[in-house]
């Protein structure tokens, strides 16, 4: 059997996860990318979105708001201004800072359009997130479809 990787997920606030686990993958700024035990050496920027890791067969889906991942010496360290596993998500309150971003964007003037699109990123990853780990049923739409 494969050896395994550990994993941690640290954010300002606390640790989020600390274990050892057969792979992960992450989202970087180009994209997700995936490591295995024994990985070459990487640093990488991450975006705000998911990551997943799988242990023993199953799969473990977090969201991730930006930072930078680090492996070296089989460990792989995520730094997060933010991480929630998909159990933690709040989905109601993912709604309502949905709602706020979308509403905020519709106004157009007057508003800081960059936050307001990263708060609605930060809400969506957390929706789609919980939607993969089978806490929501299905996904509200990134915009308002006008
Ligand atoms: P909100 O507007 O609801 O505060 P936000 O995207 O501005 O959302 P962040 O600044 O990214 O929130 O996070 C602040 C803290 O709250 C972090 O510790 C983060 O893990 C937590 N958090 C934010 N939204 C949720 C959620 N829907 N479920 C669980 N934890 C959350």
């Amino acid at each position: 059997m494969a050896g395994k990787i550990l994993l941690e997920v640290i954010t300002p606030d606390r640790l989020v996860v600390r274990d050892e686990v057969d792979m992960v993958i992450a989202t970087g700024i180009d994209g997700e990318f995936g490591v295995l035990p024994n990985h070459a050496p990487l640093l990488c920027l991450l975006q705000t979105g998911e990551a997943r890791f799988k242990k023993d067969g199953s799969i473990e889906y977090m969201a991730i708001t930006g930072g930078v991942a680090e492996v070296f010496e089989n460990k792989m360290t995520i730094l997060a201004d933010a991480a929630e596993l998909a159990r933690e998500i709040d989905v109601k309150r993912a709604m309502k800072a949905r709602e706020r971003a979308l509403k905020r964007l519709r106004q157009r003037e007057k508003i800081d359009v960059a936050r307001a699109e990263a708060a609605l990123r930060r809400a969506m990853v957390r929706l789609k997130v919980a939607h993969r780990a089978g806490r929501l049923e299905s996904i509200p739409p990134e915009t308002m479809g006008e």
